[in-house]
């Protein structure tokens, strides 16, 4: 192992196999690695065969011109056909595509897939009434409210790409996505309930709109507004229309053009936990096979499964696994407008029993949380309809895993640990639920089709046992095409480091049976004493003691090690709210130290009420690193929760 790889510190050796019925009956079985592996076009030209294609096409990929990729060549096809129409005239029309659960209470609306079919016509209808025309991008800001399904697939039915902006973020962040990608039509809403109350939206895009100079600029040419709440909004009539009347109105019949295979479907914009977002630019084709697939893989899906992914359409998550591959597969599944403690902390619970929800998809993060606030609160449901959980957006503590299984999925379900990205488009990296032995922690092997390595500094493959960088060595179908409007950052964000490999920007290791452990950013890496240590192995060590619900650690610079490491910790609720002053600081240093080993003590612990995180729930260790190294704190514009960082830092000034 050379100097430069990350020091690999886990001692975790629990396994847990798949459930033999789940195995016996799985969508997918161990065989399928290795037909893949032989042969990886013709694996994914024979899962494009899932799809509906209007052309076929004549080659599977073209990488004549790499890092831009082409896949399923001279074919066409619509992808909002192949999410609702196609399942409609194979005599599904009547199956629920949509649970809707708005969160107030009682608020539920069931939607078929005929009754979607309808809906996304009218949109499309009703987007080309507006003067959308193929190539013209939308930007859709709504809540999680079953528009921002119908609007995304009515894009997608005309062939204009979407850009969804997460219904949090400020009218900042919504001009400059707005600008950087020239939206000329904005869908928005009033407003959306969350934590009890109606949160207005349309103001938002109003001042978004005088930011971006709109009256000179006339980028956006027309703003369309759902009616959620009923809440007061200003209403330009010049710009401003309602859905209910421009939608509603129009003809539910609309013609589905073919596309090309390649053509663009959506630009999503990361979620800025390590810099400036980047407008990712996915198309049809590959991205509609990749998503499809992965999500019958993956999930095991099966036409009786009831699944729930708890994301918001604004991350890639909501895109991928909430609209593109379960709708493909004509699933039916929850959507959830709320938070989890909304009007209390067994909602989500209480909403996977109610559903009979059978797949459940969902964040460390809110994993996490639910430790803190006790087990006791999913205990009062009945949770048996589970049989496979998903976690995503990082990875999973061993403890938050173990919880998991023990306490939501009754002892039995296996936990998909789903490693990808936005510019990824699907899961890359995630064990099998019928054949993988999943181990709490590791997101396992690369799935069937996909090409993952971990390489050192040189770009040689690392043994089992060691660590370095995560690359995929080959290109695969849902791969991003480039950065919108920026070729060059494309090349050099992904392709410049080792230019035949992508640089996904994370660190792994290979653990002795070559199944790959993610280790967190490699930004985030520190450097302690010329030691590479992992944040996300001493987070897990910290979470592994029975105090603490979450855990952040960075590297701040320090004169004696070069680096030490420095902590910030959520504690249980049951931990008690007593004086948590030196004690549990020692406590936890030691733990850390018996754990991992004294190189992983931190040097400062400091307890803290919560944590900054984006809006897909992912730690912003770039903060905590400004907070911990006293500088003025950086760019906070994708921040879930924009005063946090206040609670943080005026903790450190108490504390001093
Ligand atoms: P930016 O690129 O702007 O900094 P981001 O990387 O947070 O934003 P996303 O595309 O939403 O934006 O997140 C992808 C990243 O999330 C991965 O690179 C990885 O670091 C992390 N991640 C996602 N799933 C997992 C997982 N199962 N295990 C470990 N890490 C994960
Ligand atoms: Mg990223």
């Amino acid at each position: 192992m050379t100097e430069q790889n990350i020091s690999n510190l886990s001692r975790e050796d629990r396994t847990f196999d798949p459930p033999a019925d789940l195995a016996a009956n799985a969508n997918v079985t161990a065989d399928v690695y290795d037909t893949a592996a032989a042969d990886r076009p013709a694996f994914w030209g024979e899962q494009a065969e899932r799809l509906d294609w209007g052309t076929p096409f004549t080659e599977v990929l073209d990488w004549s011109n790499p890092p831009f990729a082409k896949w399923f060549v001279g074919g066409t096809l619509n992808a909002a056909y192949n999410c609702v129409d196609r399942h409609v005239e194979a005599g599904h029309g009547d199956r629920v595509a949509l649970h809707f659960v708005g969160e107030p209470e009682g608020d539920t609306r069931d939607i078929t897939y005929a009754q979607l079919k309808d809906e996304v016509s009218r949109a499309a209808n009703a987007f080309e009434e507006l003067g959308v025309e193929a190539g013209d991008r939308v930007a859709i800001y709504l809540p999680m409210i079953p528009e921002a399904v119908i609007a995304m697939l009515a894009c997608a039915r005309i062939g204009a790409p979407h850009t969804v902006v997460f219904g949090g973020f400020s009218s900042d962040a919504l001009a400059s996505r707005v600008t950087d990608c020239g939206a000329k039509l904005i869908v928005t809403a009033d407003g959306g309930f969350r934590r009890g109350a109606a949160s207005a939206l349309k103001p938002a895009v109003d001042e978004a709109l005088v930011k971006i100079d709109n009256e000179n600029t006339a980028i956006v040419e027309n703003v369309l507004v759902v009616r959620r709440t009923g809440q007061d909004v200003a209403f330009d009539s010049s710009i401003d229309s309602w859905w209910h009347e421009v939608v509603d109105e129009a003809s539910e019949i609309h013609e589905p053009q073919m596309f090309d295979s390649e053509h663009p479907l959506y630009v999503m914009y990361t979620s800025g936990t390590t810099g400036s977002p980047k407008g990712i630019l996915h198309t049809t084709g590959g991205y509609l096979v990749q998503s499809a697939w992965t999500f019958w893989a993956v999930f095991d899906h099966k036409p009786t499964d009831v699944y729930w992914c708890t994301a918001d359409v604004g991350w890639v998550t909501g895109h991928s696994y909430i609209v593109y591959g379960p709708l493909a597969n004509g699933a039916t599944q929850v959507l959830y407008e709320g938070t989890p403690d909304t009007p209390h902390r067994g909602r989500w619970w209480e909403i996977i029993e109610t559903y009979k929800v059978s797949l459940f998809y969902t964040a460390p993060t809110a994993i996490r949380t639910c430790m803190k606030w006790g087990e006791e609160i999913p205990a009062k449901h009945d949770l048996s309809s589970l049989r496979i959980l998903g976690s995503v957006g990082e990875s999973i503590n061993p403890e938050a895993y173990v919880w998991y299984r023990e306490n939501i999925g009754g002892g039995t379900t296996p936990i998909v640990d789903t490693w990808w990205q936005t510019e990824t488009g699907a899961h890359m990296i995630s064990p099998l639920p019928g054949v993988t032995s999943g181990k709490p922690g590791s997101a396992m092997t690369a799935i069937p089709g996909i090409a993952a390595e971990v390489v050192d500094d040189a770009g040689h493959p690392v043994e089992n046992g060691e660590g370095g960088y995560l690359v995929i060595t080959e290109p695969w179908p849902s791969m991003l095409r480039t950065i919108w409007g920026d070729d060059d950052r494309y090349r050099q964000t992904y392709w410049s480091r080792w230019p035949q490999y992508y640089f996904a920007g994370d660190g792994a290791r290979k653990d002795a049976d070559g199944a790959i452990w993610l280790l967190g950013r490699v930004d985030d890496v520190m450097n302690v004493s010329g030691h590479r240590l992992s944040t996300t192995e001493i987070e897990s060590a910290l979470v592994s003691h029975p105090k603490v619900a979450e855990a952040a650690v960075v590297g701040a610079t320090d004169d004696t090690t070069g680096q030490a490491v420095v902590a910030f910790v959520i504690l249980r609720e049951s931990a008690g709210s007593g004086d948590q002053g030196d004690e549990i600081v020692q406590e936890l240093r030691a733990h850390v130290g018996k754990e991992i080993g004294p190189i992983a003590k931190p040097r400062t612990i400091m307890v803290v009420p919560e944590l900054p995180k984006t809006r897909s729930g992912k730690i912003m260790r770039r903060l905590l690193r400004d907070v911990a190294e006293n500088r003025e704190v950086g760019n906070t514009t994708t921040l879930a929760d924009a005063g946090v960082m206040d609670l943080i830092t005026s903790g450190m000034k108490t504390a001093k």
